[in-house]
């Protein structure tokens, strides 16, 4: 077994925790488990004006419903806490402090317009967004271009400011990443980023890099947006003479129609984006987690069905693929079929029993177990046993296409008298309607297919279903009968 990891999972609480986010949360928490490491939970707050207070409740709840149980965090706390970035403040500042002391960051007091002039200044076809970097840093307000005292008489003023990383000119910056390989970026396309901002609250660089090495992070697995974020990090690991931890940045979730898949294109495709749609529209967490696992890593095998223990067990970070994973509702809904089956009628029943009273009003217990019985093989999500309303209620209606197509001249006279067979049965069971059927067939030398249609549509108002006889024998043998009778009446 590899050494025991430390990963942390580290949301902006900026909104609905999203798919893409639940995704990186599985991937840290399966190194975890497999490990048998910790799996951690850190609330990245920072930006206090993309801030919404719901967010880390839906994140906690979405966590939960999926399976992802933490071992540290903002709710159960932890030997590395506090978990909530803006508990963290001093740590931050501290760090800050180190920097500039030891040349590696700087004060600046640039105004937004003075920065906005210098990359007017300086802007040509070639470089066509200049930053604030080696090459312009030294035309600007700050504590390498002004005389210290100055500097001194700003702070002590009050005078707004900010903290800036002061990026090396002309270095290769190299690392392994575990998916992606070897990554270099050059410095000079590196900014001067803010790592405090005027508000005194530091960036998410800064905050990220101090609180991976506090909480002794050993691997950060997290979206591929944050590779170009590395560059910055490492100069600032190096820099407080800490050890970075191992990374791996997970590839993008494709739209079907390619592209990255972003909120604007999830809405106009219909793919839920927050994992409490998910839940909302009745997906299994199981099949949610199964899909995700492999949208960017596979097994090496055929294997398409994991538990969440077992994907702890098969997970390897060397799997994990570059190339963007296409995301498919269609996939995502043959999983979570593929988890139903995997579930007892009574758990069906369980699952489904919202949906099933809202559409008819309450329902008993065993006949909710009968109707997931009978349909189980059929359900994409359990709620789709809603649709099945003919199990719980007589029909209200009979499916015009279905009554043009299947009811024919005889069809009411064939019910009727399949009616008056299923009445006399002693034994009402799969066996004996069958047998009732095919009597009747013979006797009125009549095709099987001119009866059994027909009395489907009667008994269930639809032409689809699950077998006929074991539809009969779920919806009970008088009702049965009555309905027979009252389609024969109006359909005529
Ligand atoms: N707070 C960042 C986010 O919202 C964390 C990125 C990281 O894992 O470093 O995704």
């Amino acid at each position: 077994m590899p050494d025991a990891v430390r990963v942390r999972f580290a949301p902006s609480p900026t909104g609905l925790l999203h798919i893409g986010g639940l995704r990186t949360a599985l991937y840290n928490y399966l190194l975890a488990r497999q490990t048998g490491g910790a799996f951690v939970l850190r609330i990245e707050d920072t930006d206090r004006s993309r801030y919404v207070p719901e967010a880390e409740q839906d994140i906690l709840a979405g966590l939960a419903w999926a399976g992802l149980a933490l071992d540290e965090g903002p709710t159960q706390g932890g030997d590395a806490g506090p978990y909530r970035q803006s508990e963290r403040r001093d740590l931050y500042a501290d760090a800050a402090r180190l920097l500039v002391e030891g040349g590696h960051a700087y004060v600046a007091f640039d105004t937004a317009d003075e920065i906005e002039a210098m990359k007017a200044r300086r802007r040509t076809d070639a470089n066509p967004t200049p930053g604030y970097d080696a090459s312009t840093r030294g035309e600007m307000a700050n504590s390498l271009t002004l005389p210290a005292d100055d500097v001194a008489a700003r702070l002590a003023d009050g005078a707004e400011h900010v903290v800036r990383l002061r990026v090396p000119e002309d270095q290769t910056i190299t690392f392994t990443d575990r998916v992606r390989g070897e990554v270099s970026f050059d410095t000079a396309t590196v900014d001067d980023q803010v790592l405090v901002k005027s508000d005194g609250m530091p960036t998410y660089h800064l905050a990220n890099v101090v609180d991976d090495h506090a909480m002794g992070i050993t691997d950060v697995i997290r979206g591929e947006e944050w590779l170009s974020s590395v560059p910055k990090h490492l100069l600032m690991y190096r820099a407080l003479g800490w050890t970075p931890p191992r990374l791996a940045h997970l590839p993008l979730i494709l739209s079907p129609t390619g592209g990255k898949l972003s909120k604007r294109s999830a809405d106009r495709l219909g793919i839920p984006v927050s994992v409490a749609q998910y839940r909302e529209a009745g997906f299994e967490p199981e099949a949610v987690v199964n899909f995700l696992a492999l949208l960017g890593w596979n097994p090496g095998t055929d294997q398409e069905l994991f538990t969440l223990p077992e994907l702890a067990e098969a997970f390897d970070v060397e799997r994990i693929g570059t190339s963007g994973a296409q995301f498919s509702l269609d996939k995502l809904e043959w999983f979570n079929g593929q988890h139903l089956r995997r579930l007892s009628s009574e758990e069906i029943a369980d699952r489904a029993r919202q949906s099933v009273e809202t559409a008819v009003g309450p329902v008993p217990d065993d006949a909710l177990v009968t109707a997931a019985e009978l349909m189980h093989e059929r359900l994409t999500k359990a709620s789709d046993l809603a649709q099945a309303t003919y199990l719980f209620q007589d029909p209200e209606a009979y499916d015009p296409a279905g009554v043009k197509k299947r009811w024919k001249d005889d069809s009411a006279a064939l019910v009727r008298a399949y009616a008056d067979r299923v009445e006399a049965l002693e034994t009402f069971d799969i066996e004996t309607t069958e047998a009732a059927m095919r009597e009747l067939a013979e006797a009125e030398d009549a095709g099987f297919g001119r009866i059994v249609h027909p009395v489907r549509l009667a008994v269930t108002g639809t032409t689809v279903g699950a077998g006929l006889f074991e539809t009969l024998v779920a919806v009970g043998q008088d009702a049965s009968v009555a309905r027979m009778r009252r389609a024969a009446d109006r359909l005529g």
